[in-house]
């Protein structure tokens, strides 16, 4: 029956989501969120951190060396951060779709940083780019036991 219905490898896929401090402090919390949970994906992690220098020195690990490293990991450790997980079919690639481009002046309309940002530095939201660096995120943001597998009657109604 629909209700016992597992769910498949590709619902349990999961991305990791942040909102940077400039999205916090500009009151876009709500309105993100609102983009994922409404194309369906399922929120299984999140809460707010402040995240140190060397932290956010961790999470741009690959970019170290670049001209903007150093403004972009203090920016990351300005301020709150919202940290999430979701989870769906599809979720890493469509997430990036959200978010636009990394320039939001090259973002569509329509898309996160597209409809809400100017400057490349101040583009109030990052995603996992793959299967690899997802999982990688997930596992330096979060605990195992703060990422949650639920079942949510609506599944049968977004997967056939
Ligand atoms: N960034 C920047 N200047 C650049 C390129 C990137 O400040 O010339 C920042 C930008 O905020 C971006 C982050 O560094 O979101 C990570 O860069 P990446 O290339 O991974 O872009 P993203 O995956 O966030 O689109
Ligand atoms: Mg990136």
């Amino acid at each position: 029956t629909f209700v016992d219905q597992e769910l498949s490898a590709a619902e349990l896929e999961r991305t990791f989501i942040a909102i940077k401090p400039d999205g916090v402090q500009r009151g876009l919390i709500s309105d993100i969120i609102a983009r994922f949970e409404k194309k369906g994906y399922k929120l299984v992690a999140i809460k707010l951190v402040h995240p140190t220098k060397d932290f956010a020195e961790k999470h741009y690990d690959d970019l170290k060396g670049r001209p903007f490293f150093n403004g972009l990991t203090d920016f990351l450790s300005s301020g709150p951060v919202v940290a999430m997980v979701w989870e769906g079919q599809g979720v890493i690639k469509y997430g990036r779709k959200f978010i636009g481009a990394t320039a939001p002046l090259a973002s569509e309309p329509g898309t996160i940083r597209g409809d809400f940002a100017i400057s490349v530095g101040r583009n109030i939201i990052h995603g996992s780019d793959g299967p690899e660096t997802a999982k990688d995120e997930i596992a330096l943001w979060f605990k195992p036991e703060e990422i949650l597998t639920y079942k949510k009657e609506t599944d049968k109604w977004l997967y056939e």
